[in-house]
């Protein structure tokens, strides 16, 4: 269970954790109709720092847009209101779940005549897939369900919706023994995991699939591909066969929950020599660094709330 904190922001003010409640007939819980963000919080020298967090609420703008829905606040009154949540429940390190969904009006399909409501709750927790899968790698499979197609549910968006299927490719994953599911795309390329995009190494060079591939835009992947590149690294972006997965000297994912986390093994076949490899290790490394405070923080990613 989650362990509650003081305040969760609700459509413009700090309200008890208790008191944050919607009606059982608001839309998103009907149709999936919201659209959220996944965004942590590191402890460092120079207090809380909010990784990223004006691309993650660029991004559920973003999401929001391709739904034809328009939050009633602004980019910087959306980062404010993080930092304020973070700030009254005194969070030092954790995750922050801002959520964006339509509420209670009619109960059509139709979302436009339903408000538009904002929440942002702050989380105390650790590693999304264990401490010890940073270092060991986790055994993944590759999942029966495959990602949505294009022009069936848009990728690019963060929607409620669109996690009924990254909760298929988790349940069957776990069912399975695996820690995982990567999921194919529509044409059986490499698309994602449930909640984490995927990097491929192979000979040097690193891969990852295009957003063709319907894939979330991850600002965990765009922070490795620049670190990797920075790193002297090439990265590219491409469609991937299946068999890549089989064949890669090393594998990892990246998201916000997982961070950095290594892959072991695919379908019970061991990816590379079955151990964290050498170009996983460098950017897991330089990452912490980083978000830790520990490194020079040169794009500006920690926004100090
Ligand atoms: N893909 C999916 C389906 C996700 O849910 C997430 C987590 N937000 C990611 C990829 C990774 O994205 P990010 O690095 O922005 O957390």
């Amino acid at each position: 269970p989650i362990q509650k904190m003081d305040y969760i922001w609700f459509n413009g003010e700090l309200v008890e954790w208790d008191k944050a409640t919607v009606h059982v007939l608001s839309h998103a819980i009907h149709y999936g109709t919201s659209f959220f963000e996944g965004i942590r919080c590191y402890e460092t020298p120079q207090g809380p720092a909010i990784f990223r967090l004006t691309p993650h609420m660029q991004r559920l703008i973003d999401s929001a847009k391709i739904y034809r829905t328009t939050i009633p606040y602004t980019l910087d009154q959306l980062v404010a209101a993080v930092k304020e949540t973070v700030r009254a429940n005194r969070l030092r390190s954790g995750y922050i779940r801002p959520v964006v969904f339509r509420g209670y009006g009619e109960i059509g399909v139709n979302p436009l005549n339903n408000p538009v409501e904002v929440a942002i709750a702050t989380i105390e927790w650790g590693k999304y897939l264990g401490a010890e899968a940073m270092e060991q790698g986790v055994d993944v499979c590759i999942s029966s369900w495959n990602r949505f197609a294009p022009n069936t549910m848009p990728a690019l968006a963060k929607a409620g919706g669109n996690y009924m299927n990254s909760q298929l490719i988790k349940m069957e994953a776990i069912a399975n023994g695996y820690a995982e599911g990567i999921a194919l795309d529509a044409d059986g390329h490499i698309s994602e995991g449930s909640g984490e995009n995927l990097f491929l190494v192979r000979n040097g060079v690193v891969y990852t699939p295009p957003l063709t591939s319907s894939i979330l835009s991850g600002i965990t992947r765009d922070t490795v591909m620049t670190l990797l590149r920075e790193m002297g690294v090439e990265v590219r972006e491409q469609v991937l066969p299946r068999e890549m997965l089989y064949l890669a000297d090393e594998l990892f994912f990246t998201g916000t929950a997982a961070e950095i986390t290594p892959i072991r093994s695919v379908d019970r076949i061991p990816v590379g020599t079955g151990r964290r490899g050498p170009i996983t290790a460098a950017v897991q490394e330089v990452f912490f660094g980083i978000v830790q405070g520990e490194r020079p923080d040169r794009y500006g990613w920690l926004e100090y709330a």
